[in-house]
C-alpha cells in the first residue's frame, strides 16, 4: 500500500476519474505572453503530468481585453488563441493527463489603463485606477466568459475553472469592500453575488453538461470589509446547483496584509477555512496554500478536511511530486521552500516563472541533463547549494563526482538560513540534496579543505567555495562584542540584550528576526500564527481578519544602514513587506543615512544628519554583505589549471541562492 493512501487514491470529479488527488493549481507562468511560450508551456505541463499530477489548471486567461492581467496579456477570444492552446492540451493528453483552463478577469488588479471593476475604487497594489462597469458591460462580460469557455473546449481543454477568488473581478463583485453599486449587481449581499452566479451559469451553459467546471472560491478574503465566511458558504451553496463540479479554495486577496503563501506561513495554515466549505459542499473540495509535502496532504485528506489538494509552487519545485508520493518516495521530493524568489517575484517583475530549487522549471526544453557518453571524473569544491546542485546534476548524468566540503556538514548559506524563525523550510533543500548525493553515488568528503594537489587527477573541477561575511574596516571592529552574522546564527557568539545590526539587507533583516525571536517560531504553529496576524474563523467577521498583534521581542534591536533609502528596499517583491511588517511588530528600530564613526565598548558612535550620537549596545552584529572565497581558484590560476567557477565564489555582490543553484545545474548540464 502507498505511504500516502488517500493522496494516491482515485477520485471522480464530474465525468472525469482522476488516478490520484494531486491537482496542479492555477499559476501564471509568464509563458502565456512569451513568443515561444506555448511550446514551453506544453513541455512544462506535460512533464508534470508524466510526474504523476492528475489534473492541471492553467494560469489565468482573460475572457476579454479588459480582463487581461496586463497590456497585451493572455486572453481566449479568437481562433488564433485556440490554435496556440491546442499545443498545450495535446501535450497534456498525450502524456495521459487532464487539463482545464482558468478563466480570470483581472478587474481592478489588471495592470493596463483600460481596467474595469464593480466600482471605481483603486486597489492599493495597483497604480492604475479602474472605471466602474456599466450595466451593459457587465452583461457583455458575462457573455464573454461563456464565449471563452466555448473556445477553451475547442482548444481541447477538458473544462474550465472560473476564477472567483484572490481579489479579481468576480471576487470584487462579491465583496462590500469593492462593490459599492446600488443597482441589481450590488447593495445587498445577495445582489453582490449575482455576478458570480450569472458568470457560472453562462459558463456551464457554454460547456454543456459533460465538461469539467471548477470554481475557485475565496474562503477567506483577509481584507478589511471583505466577505465573511458565512457569506462565502452561502455563495457556495448557490453555485453548486448551477453545475459546478468542484471547488478549489483561494486564500487572501493579493492586497491582503496578512502573509498567505510566504515561507513564514505554517504549512496548511488555512485548512480550517477549507474545512468549513467542505462541511457544506456536496461536490469535491480542493485545499490550497502551503501544502508542500505529501505528509501534509495526506493528513488533510485522511482527516476528511478536503477531497483533493492543489499544489502550484511545489510542482514547480518537483514535477514528480505526485509520482514520488504514489511510489512511497516522499523523502525524494524536492520541496518548495515558499521563498517566491524565482516564481512569483519573477511574475510580478514581468519575467517567466522558474524555481529557486529547480532551475529547470519553465526551461524544460532548454536545460536538459542528458546521460554522458564518457564517464569523466568531476571534483566539486564546496558543499553549499551551488556545489550540491552541480554535484548531483553531474552525477545524475553519469559522471564520477567527488564533493569536497571544508566544514563537517553540507548546506553552506542554507545551513544558516534554516536557523531563522520562519525559514525552517530551508532544511528541506539540504535534506533533498543529501538524498540525491547518496542516490547518485557522489563521494562526499566532509571536513576536507581541498588543495590543488587533491584536484590534480580530476578531469573537471568545479569551484563553489561560496562566500564569507564582509568585515568592514571600521575602528573598533576587532572588539570582543562585535560578531559577524555567521557567528551569531551558528551559535558561536551569544548576543546581549541590546543589539546594533550594521547593514539592512536580507541578512540584516533575517538576523534581526533571529535575535528578537522569543519562544517557538510561529511558522511551526498555525493557531499561534493566525492569532498573531488577527485571522479569525468567526463566520460573521468581514474578511475573516482583525488587527495583527505586536510580537514580544527577546532583545532591543537597532538596525542601521548607510544609504538613505528605505531599509529592506532590495528584499523580494512579494515578501519584502512581510519582513518590514515583522520588524515593526517586533519593535526593531531602523535608522538609514547613518555614518559609522567608531565601534566602542558601549556600542557604536555614528553621525546622522550631521549630528554625532552613541547608540548603546552590548553586541554589534555585522550584516555588511559578503566576499567571495576564492583562494583555491587563484591557486589553480597560478598553476594554469582550468576550472568552472559558480555561485557566491564567482560573484558575492549578488549572493543569491537562485543563481547559485541555477549555475550549479547549468555547469553540470554543459560538462
Ligand atoms: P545586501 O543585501 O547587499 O546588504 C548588505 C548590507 O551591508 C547593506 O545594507 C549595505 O548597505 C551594507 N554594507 C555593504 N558594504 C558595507 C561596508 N563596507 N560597510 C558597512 N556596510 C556595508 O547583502 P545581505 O544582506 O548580506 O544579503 C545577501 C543576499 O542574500 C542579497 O542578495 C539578499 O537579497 C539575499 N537575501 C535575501 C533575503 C530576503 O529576501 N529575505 C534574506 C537573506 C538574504 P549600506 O552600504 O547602505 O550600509
Ligand atoms: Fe517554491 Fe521558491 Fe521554487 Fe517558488 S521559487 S516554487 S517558492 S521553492
Amino acid at each position: 500500500m502507498s505511504a500516502y493512501p488517500h493522496l494516491s487514491s482515485p477520485v471522480t470529479i464530474g465525468n472525469i476519474t482522476l488516478p490520484n488527488r494531486t491537482v496542479m493549481g492555477s499559476m501564471h507562468l509568464g509563458l502565456e505572453e512569451h513568443p515561444q511560450g506555448f511550446e514551453r508551456m506544453a513541455a512544462f505541463y506535460a512533464e508534470r503530468v508524466r510526474g504523476g499530477t492528475s489534473l492541471i489548471v492553467t494560469g489565468g486567461i482573460g475572457p476579454n481585453e479588459a480582463g487581461a492581467l496586463t497590456q497585451g496579456g493572455a486572453t481566449m477570444t479568437s481562433e488564433q488563441d485556440v490554435e496556440k492552446h491546442r499545443l498545450v492540451t495535446d501535450a497534456v493528453h498525450e502524456a495521459g493527463g487532464h487539463i482545464i483552463m482558468q478563466l480570470l478577469h483581472g478587474g481592478r488588479y489588471s495592470t493596463h489603463p483600460d481596467l474595469v471593476a464593480p466600482s471605481a475604487l483603486q486597489a492599493p497594489i495597483n497604480c492604475f485606477s479602474p472605471r466602474a462597469m456599466t450595466a451593459e458591460e457587465i452583461e457583455s462580460t458575462i457573455v464573454a466568459f461563456g464565449e471563452a469557455a466555448k473556445l477553451a473546449l475547442e482548444a481541447g481543454y477538458d473544462g474550465v475553472e472560473v476564477m472567483g477568488s484572490e481579489g479579481y473581478l468576480i471576487n470584487e463583485f462579491c465583496s462590500p469592500a469593492t462593490n459599492q453599486r446600488d443597482d441589481e449587481w450590488g447593495g445587498t449581499s445577495e445582489k453582490r453575488r449575482a455576478f458570480a452566479l450569472a458568470v457560472t451559469e453562462q459558463v456551464r451553459s457554454a460547456l454543456g453538461p459533460d465538461a469539467l467546471l471548477s470554481y475557485r472560491i475565496s474562503v477567506a478574503d483577509l481584507v478589511p470589509h471583505g466577505m465573511s465566511v458565512g457569506e462565502t458558504l452561502e455563495l457556495a451553496q448557490q453555485l453548486e446547483p448551477l453545475g459546478v463540479d468542484m471547488f478549489v479554495t483561494g486564500i487572501g486577496w493579493h492586497e491582503a496584509r496578512v502573509p498567505t503563501i510566504a515561507t513564514s506561513v505554517p504549512r496548511a495554515a488555512f485548512i480550517d477555512f477549507t474545512e468549513a466549505l467542505h462541511s457544506v459542499a456536496t461536490i469535491p473540495v480542493v485545499a490550497t496554500n502551503r501544502i508542500n509535502t505529501p505528509e501534509v496532504a495526506e493528513e488533510i485528506l485522511s482527516a476528511g478536511r478536503a477531497d483533493l489538494v492543489a499544489l502550484a509552487r511545489p510542482l514547480l519545485a518537483d514535477p514528480e511530486f505526485a509520482g514520488k508520493a504514489t511510489r512511497g518516495e516522499g523523502d525524494r521530493i524536492n520541496t518548495c521552500i515558499a521563498c517566491n524568489q524565482a516564481c512569483l517575484d519573477h511574475i510580478f517583475a514581468g519575467k517567466v516563472a522558474s524555481c529557486l530549487v529547480n532551475p529547470r522549471a519553465g526551461r524544460e526544453t532548454e536545460l536538459v541533463l542528458l546521460p554522458t557518453r564518457t564517464k569523466r571524473s568531476v571534483a566539486v569544491v564546496g558543499g553549499g547549494v551551488a556545489g550540491m546542485a552541480a554535484a548531483t546534476s553531474a552525477a545524475s548524468r553519469g559522471f564520477a563526482v567527488t564533493l569536497f566540503e571544508a566544514r563537517d556538514s553540507v548546506g553552506g548559506q542554507f545551513d544558516m538560513a534554516m536557523r531563522i524563525p520562519g525559514k525552517e523550510e530551508f532544511t528541506e533543500t539540504i535534506r533533498y540534496f543529501l538524498g540525491e548525493l547518496d542516490r547518485h553515488g557522489v563521494t562526499v568528503k566532509l571536513g576536507a579543505q581541498a588543495t590543488t594537489n587533491d584536484l590534480e587527477n580530476f578531469d573537471e573541477v568545479i569551484i563553489a567555495t561560496g562566500v564569507s561575511p564582509r568585515i568592514p574596516a571600521l575602528p573598533g571592529v576587532d572588539l570582543p562584542h562585535v560578531a559577524s552574522y555567521a557567528q551569531v546564527l551558528r551559535g558561536e557568539h551569544t548576543a546581549g540584550e541590546r543589539v546594533v545590526i550594521l547593514g539592512a539587507g536580507g541578512i540584516g533583516f533575517d538576523t534581526a528576526e533571529f535575535l528578537t525571536q522569543k519562544g517557538p517560531s510561529h511558522a511551526l504553529d498555525a493557531a499561534a500564527f493566525r492569532e498573531s496576524w488577527g485571522i479569525t474563523e468567526d463566520p460573521t467577521v468581514p474578511g475573516a481578519v482583525g488587527k495583527p498583534q505586536a510580537v514580544e521581542s527577546a532583545r532591543a534591536v537597532t538596525m542601521l544602514q548607510r544609504k538613505a533609502t528605505k531599509a529592506g528596499a532590495g528584499l523580494g517583491l512579494t515578501t519584502g513587506w512581510i519582513h518590514r511588517a515583522e520588524m515593526q511588530r517586533r519593535g526593531v528600530r531602523t535608522m538609514v543615512g547613518v555614518q559609522y564613526d567608531e565601534i566602542v565598548a558601549e556600542g557604536i558612535r555614528v553621525t546622522v544628519e550631521g549630528e554625532q550620537q552613541l547608540i548603546e549596545a552590548d553586541t554589534v552584529v555585522l550584516c555588511t554583505g559578503q566576499e567571495s572565497v576564492i583562494t583555491l581558484a587563484h591557486e589553480l590560476d597560478a598553476l594554469g589549471r582550468s576550472y568552472h567557477l559558480i555561485g557566491g565564489a564567482k560573484l558575492a555582490g549578488e549572493l543569491d541562492a537562485k543563481r547559485a543553484i541555477r549555475e550549479g545545474t547549468e555547469v553540470a548540464a554543459a560538462l
